[in-house]
């Protein structure tokens, strides 16, 4: 067991340290796959969490990061990443029991959160300005350099790779961070702090801090001393700090919700789909940003669709992650109630449900999975977010219509378009209101394709080199050569 965790208490890394924090109290981190108490997590307060700002500014001062040379930064980078492998089977066993996921989902967060240290790493010393011609009186050129603070909020369903997602591309480009664990599942998350450690990374330039967001986040988000935000969560979360951000005047990356749409055309290959469809609304028990939640089907094809989609519910194995199954629960008793509470008006509203539906009768926190059918478009259960194992089917005549459908909430972070017609999966892309579109495959891509919202899904784009320029500003300096 690593030192980050002391007596059953998982502490905070403040300024390259492990301390218990000021808050005077903790949070108790249950298991939602069996209700069990995993172990409780020390919150910074006050005090702590100006210790972590100080400590930041200090160390962005010094330059600790930022002047240190590109291709070193890049090595202390991969150095990370190394380590992050060192603790991954520890930390996929924390992270399973705090969150719920399959053990090889936790894993793969620690994986996928190496491998973008390794990405960004190799960039860090590629990060290059311009020379801009004014003729020859004059030298122009643009410098990219860190903002300075960054401070990070970070939600449960992906802890460990989304933070990685944010603080690999950060450090790459030079800054301090400040990263606020999600409340439920703060472990794994915290555990990093050891990799980070491990890899000498400089005292202060990374802090990560355990706490409640309408408390310490908000008071990290709202601090004068913070130069940069970057959100991932709820859209009305997104929407508070931003309201907080105009007080600063701080510049903000906003990674918010979706309700993202398939369109299954009538050529689509159905077996194709139906393992998109799988990974899309069930992986993590759909709590997903990009997850499949709307599936708009050619009405020639709508019904074997439903029928196929439902028969393939109803034979998922559901088990706690630690062993492994097709389906997991969800992340919280009140989670899951909210979840059966939208599925239940979605009746009401005239949607048909043809699996699942409920809570499965289990100890945990286990949502059925579900599929809805013959859903309302503009009904809530088609509008908003439900982030579960939960997913709308509703038929389209015509292309048009499927693409109107698709753009019909106020939402855009992805979509998705099986058919085995190229031109048709161009021409519709174009037409999809998402940041990112995914042809016959739902979450083709990585950590190199540009990933983020339009409209409520939010603004900026993280993943890819694309995220490099969230992390920078641009400086020009012209110089006169007349004298
Ligand atoms: P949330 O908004 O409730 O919380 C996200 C984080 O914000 C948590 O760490 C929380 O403690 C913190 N927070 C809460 N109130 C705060 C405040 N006033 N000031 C500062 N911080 C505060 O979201 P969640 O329930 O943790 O995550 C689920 C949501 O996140 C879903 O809407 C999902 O779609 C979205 N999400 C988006 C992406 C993306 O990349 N676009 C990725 C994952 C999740």
């Amino acid at each position: 067991m690593s030192d980050f965790i002391k007596d059953g208490l998982a502490r905070n890394f403040l300024a390259g340290q492990w301390v218990e924090g000021d808050a005077g109290a903790v949070i108790a981190i249950e298991d939602p796959g069996n209700e069990e108490h995993v172990a409780d997590c020390a919150q910074a307060g006050e005090a702590s969490l100006t210790q972590a700002l100080e400590a930041a500014r200090a160390s962005f001062e010094r330059g600790d990061l930022a002047d240190m040379q590109p291709s070193a930064r890049g090595r202390l980078m991969i150095g990370i990443a190394a380590e992050i492998r060192g603790i991954a089977g520890e930390g996929a066993q924390l992270l399973c029991r705090e969150s719920g996921k399959t053990l090889e989902a936790a894993h793969d967060e620690f994986e996928e959160a190496a491998q973008y240290f390794e990405y960004y790493g190799g960039v860090a010393d590629k990060i290059e300005g311009k020379s801009i011609p004014l003729g020859p009186d004059y030298a122009d050129y643009t410098v990219l350099e860190p903002f300075g603070v960054s401070a990070q909020i970070v939600p449960w369903n992906f802890p460990v790779s989304i933070a990685a997602r944010s603080l690999a591309p950060s450090m790459a480009a030079g800054n301090s961070i400040i990263i606020k664990s999600p409340e439920l599942d703060p472990i794994g998350l915290a555990l990093l702090g050891t990799a980070l450690q491990r890899a000498d990374v400089p005292a202060g330039a990374v802090s990560i801090l355990n706490g409640v967001g309408s408390d310490l986040g908000a008071r990290l988000v709202a601090s004068s001393e913070v130069d940069q935000i970057v959100f991932t969560g709820s859209v009305p979360t997104g929407q508070a700090i931003l309201r907080s951000a105009a007080d600063t005047v701080t510049p903000s990356l906003m990674e918010l919700g979706g309700k993202s749409a398939a369109v299954v055309f009538d050529d689509a290959d159905l077996k194709t789909f139906l393992t998109s469809l799988q990974s899309g609304i069930f992986y993590n028990a759909g709590q997903v940003c990009s997850a499949m939640a709307r599936v708009l089907v050619h009405r020639s094809i709508y019904d074997q669709a439903v029928e196929r989609a439902a028969e393939l519910s109803n034979g998922l194995s559901v088990d706690h992650g630690l062993n492994n199954p097709e389906h997991t629960p969800v992340i919280s008793a009140l989670q899951l109630s909210r979840i059966e509470e939208i599925t239940s008006t979605a009746r009401q509203d005239g949607a048909r449900i043809a699996a699942g539906g409920a809570r499965l009768e289990r100890k945990g926190y286990f949502m059925a999975p579900t599929i809805l059918a013959d859903v309302d478009p503009a009904s809530r259960v088609a509008q908003q977010e439900i982030f579960g194992p939960v997913t709308c089917f509703s038929p389209f005549e015509t292309e048009a219509e499927a693409i109107a459908m698709a753009n019909g909430t106020e939402f855009g972070l992805v979509a998705g378009i099986f058919t085995r017609d190229l031109a048709r999966a161009h021409r519709v892309a174009r037409k999809l209101r998402a940041g990112q579109v995914f042809v016959n495959e739902w979450f083709a891509g990585g950590i190199s394709t540009p990933f983020g919202g339009v409209g409520k899904s939010g603004f900026g784009r993280e993943k890819g080199l694309e995220a490099l320029y969230n992390y920078v500003r641009t400086k020009n300096i012209a110089i006169s050569l007349k004298g």
